[in-house]
């Protein structure tokens, strides 16, 4: 898998973000691509989708795994969930630090 690979949002057509999966989540791999755009129709619609069908304050963003080419959605609680474990492009040390914020909080 190489790093420099783009994936792009069928929805929005912004560029997917490459994004760290939780040690937690059932998926099975390291990262995948997700779309971050808080414009995104698919994400911005998913709110009221949420609320009419569960009645709950969430949302989910268009996430694609580039390990089994499967898409689906993020579920999102915030504006914000989930963007701490983006990986910025050209920032070699931004995993490094996200791993080592995981092992932080793993240890507290
Ligand atoms: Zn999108």
């Amino acid at each position: 898998m190489e790093n420099n690979e783009k994936y792009y949002c069928p929805h929005c057509k912004s560029e997917l973000k490459k994004w760290l999966c939780p040690p937690e989540s059932s998926w099975g791999v390291e990262f995948q691509y997700v779309c971050f755009n808080d414009d995104c129709n698919y994400y911005v619609s998913g709110w009221e989708w949420m609320k009419v069908q569960y009645s709950v304050k969430a949302s989910y963003r268009h996430r694609f795994n580039p390990f089994n080419l499967e898409m689906g959605p993020l579920p999102v609680w915030s504006e914000n969930a989930h963007k701490n474990q983006i990986v910025e492009p050209f920032n070699q040390n931004q995993q490094e630090k996200i791993e080592n914020m995981n092992l932080v909080n793993k240890l507290v």
